[in-house]
């Protein structure tokens, strides 16, 4: 989670937000910054960018079996499905995402009975310092607020 953090301390114009995957034995395989601005592109989200980038390293080509995904926010449910999909055996996340969160807050999209492949889900993992950057970076951007 302290990688994921770091990742979303990266520059970057969006909201801070990372992910890393790591391999089965725990060696980071890639890690991504939310970059929906930057990239123009609605689906760039730390979770997407981190397991297109580590398919690239690892596996078969698209199944990352095995493997970790940390990221410092609740996924929402194109992350959720996606990294179902990527097969992932574990979510670590950080901070509850109570508007779009999909995975618990507002559905729970990747233990969802009917699917064949459900990770093993760890929430709220340093969850005061993922949910402070997010704090600090929206504080910084209402008028006169600190
Ligand atoms: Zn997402």
């Amino acid at each position: 989670m302290r990688a994921a953090l770091d990742a979303a301390r990266a520059p970057g114009a969006d909201v801070p937000i990372g992910a890393v995957v790591f391999d089965p034995d725990g060696h980071p395989l890639a890690s991504a910054r939310n970059a929906r601005v930057e990239l123009a592109d609605p689906t760039a989200h730390a979770e997407i960018l981190a397991l297109r980038a580590a398919a690239r390293e690892y596996g078969d080509g698209w199944r990352l079996e095995g493997c970790t995904l940390a990221v410092t926010l609740e996924p929402c449910t194109m992350c959720a499905g996606a990294l179902v999909l990527a097969r992932v055996a574990r979510l670590v996340f950080g901070a509850w995402e109570p508007k779009t969160g999909a995975v618990s807050s507002l559905w729970d999209v990747v233990r969802d009975r009917r699917l064949n492949h459900r990770p093993e889900v760890h929430g709220g993992v340093l969850e005061s310092d993922c949910a402070a950057l997010l704090e600090t970076y929206f504080a910084d951007r209402r008028p006169g607020g600190e």
